[in-house]
């Protein structure tokens, strides 16, 4: 059944995604908006827009019973959840399912059996998928945790069953830091997810976070779209992704491969997902998770198997049959993706906010970004700080990867802390050059932070900012108007605002 209308239930660089899809799809695209992004750019982006509430997401974004009634007001035939907010809520998914709208991501059922970590492990271990070792046990006292742990083997990873986003977990060397870290890991987990269980797995060291694409149909095939490494982590969150993984062959692509649409097939599951590994430095591979949705590094993906995924997505949720088969599906040139983030990378990587006075972002041959802000918006405190996500794509990964630095060097952003420096620092790294690090690297090797901390670097953002207030107050000289938002502003920013100056 074609779709007409779809309401999409998210904010940022993925609703203006999503809703350029629907564009080429010929699908009008719903908007919804919180108070605070009134005059964000997927409310410009949108044919459609409305209000969902306020400010907080549990009073707009995550409110369910508000974005159907609003979709079907708009006269929507499907909802879009994005990743994040609802995306993989199975409740959510079902009333959109039972108010009559199609949903755009996997059967409510599926996401249910991949909602809980511990659940997932049962269903994949049936399912001849490989697990981390592990223990879970929602009523073992201490002492069977104790047990356990030694058995399994120091270091151990405490985990929060209903985990996303990293949070509620801990790394344990020892068994008298275990009480503690289920504790705090439990207190975590109750606050984020209101569900306080936990389970443990042998913390994989020096592992590498490898994650296959799947595709699945409603008429029972099911693909892979090769894999993503996603190592690059800090607070076990990813900075940079890449595809493919530096490394990994065909033939580990394949078993990988194999073991991710086993996993899709175990559920029933339809349309697009991700299935997340650890790789072992010895290749042995574990299945972490499957996240029931688009992830946020899908374009990767998108760059090295010519495909879009969202319009495959919208494809699938009209019941049509996958127009590609495993045998036609084959990895080109090489992809990477970082996340700019509104954050203080030096300081912990907490969120940072501000209004962006300046907000340039690259554009050349094989960059793609993908962002939900310009310059004049606001970042706030409600909601994710990612700014933008940078793409490139080129033949080689050397060439991939000076394409990325030059992006990055060129991205302007003004008014706001952002994680850019770190970025590029990471990128400059002889380590990440050679390819493949391990999870732990960032944090191990603190890549990033001193260059961050430096004072030079925040004399040098005075004096950017003073730079931009100035352009901000002079109309450009020879062009039109003089609005914020007018592109051709840009250009009368002074060169050095721009390129190298900005750089370490
Ligand atoms: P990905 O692998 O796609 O990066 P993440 O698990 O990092 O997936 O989550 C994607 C987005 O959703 C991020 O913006 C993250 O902050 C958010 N997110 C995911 N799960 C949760 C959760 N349980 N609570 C809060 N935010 C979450
Ligand atoms: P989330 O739902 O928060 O994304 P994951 O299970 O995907 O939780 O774990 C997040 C990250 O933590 C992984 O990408 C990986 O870097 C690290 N991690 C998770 N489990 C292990 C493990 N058993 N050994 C080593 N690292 C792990
Ligand atoms: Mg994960």
């Amino acid at each position: 059944m074609p779709l007409s209308k779809c309401l999409i239930a998210n904010r940022g660089e993925i609703a203006v995604r999503i809703m350029r899809a629907c564009r080429e799809l010929g699908i009008r695209s719903v908007a919804v908006y919180s108070d605070a992004d009134a005059h964000a750019q997927h409310v410009l982006a949108a044919d459609e827009a409305a209000l969902c509430g306020a400010a907080p997401a549990r009073a707009s974004y995550l409110d369910g019973a508000r974005l159907i009634a609003l979709a079907r007001e708009h006269g929507c035939d499907c909802v879009h959840p994005g990743y994040g907010f609802l995306s993989e809520s199975p409740a959510f998914a079902q009333a959109v399912v039972d108010a009559g709208l199609v949903w755009v991501g996997p059967p409510p059922a599926a996401i249910r059996a991949m909602g809980v970590k511990t659940e997932a492990r049962a269903l994949m271990a049936e399912a001849g998928v490989p697990l981390v070792p592990g223990f879970q046990d929602d009523h073992a006292d201490l002492r069977a945790y104790l047990t356990a742990a030694e058995r399994i083997g120091y270091p151990v990873m405490v985990k929060a069953a209903g985990g996303g986003g990293g949070k509620g977990i801990r790394i344990v060397h020892s068994p008298e830091a275990l009480p503690e870290a289920l504790e705090s890991a439990r207190r975590e987990a109750a606050a984020a997810f209101g569900d306080p269980r936990v389970f443990l797995e042998k913390y994989i060291t020096r592992g590498r976070h490898i994650e296959i694409q799947v595709l699945a149909d409603a008429h029972g095939a099911v693909i892979h779209l090769g894999e993503r490494d996603c190592s690059a982590q800090r607070r076990h969150q990813k900075v940079v992704e890449e595809a493919p993984a530096p490394g990994i062959d065909d033939a580990r692509r394949a078993a990988m491969g194999a073991a991710a649409v086993a996993a899709a097939h175990a559920v029933g599951y339809v349309n697009a997902g991700t299935v997340e590994f650890i790789l072992t430095p010895d290749g042995d591979f574990y299945f972490l998770e499957m996240n029931t949705r688009l992830q946020v590094e899908h374009p990767v993906t998108e760059l090295v198997y010519g495909v879009d995924l969202v319009r495959l997505q919208f494809a699938i949720a009209e019941g049509q049959a996958l127009p590609l088969t495993q045998a036609e599906v084959a990895p080109h040139g090489h992809a990477f993706e970082c996340r700019l983030y509104a954050e203080d990378a030096a300081g912990g990587f907490l969120p940072a906010t501000g209004t962006l006075l300046r907000f340039v972002p690259p554009s050349a041959p094989g960059v793609r970004v993908d962002s939900g802000v310009a310059s004049g918006d606001t970042i706030g405190i409600h909601y994710d700080p990612l700014l933008a996500k940078i793409i490139v794509h080129d033949r080689t990964r050397a060439d991939a990867l000076a394409r990325m630095c030059a992006a990055l060097r060129e991205t302007v952003v003004l008014g706001t802390t952002t994680n850019r420096d770190f970025l590029l620092a990471l990128l400059d790294h002889p380590a990440f050059a050679a390819g493949g690090v391990d999870t732990g690297w960032i944090e191990r090797e603190q890549v990033g932070v001193l260059a961050d901390a430096s004072p030079d670097d925040h004399a040098r953002r005075v004096r950017l900012l003073i730079a931009a207030a100035v352009a901000e107050a002079m109309p450009p000289v020879g062009m039109g108007r003089a609005s914020s938002a007018d592109a051709s502003q840009e250009r009368t920013l002074s060169p050095w605002a721009r390129g190298d100056s900005f750089r370490l």
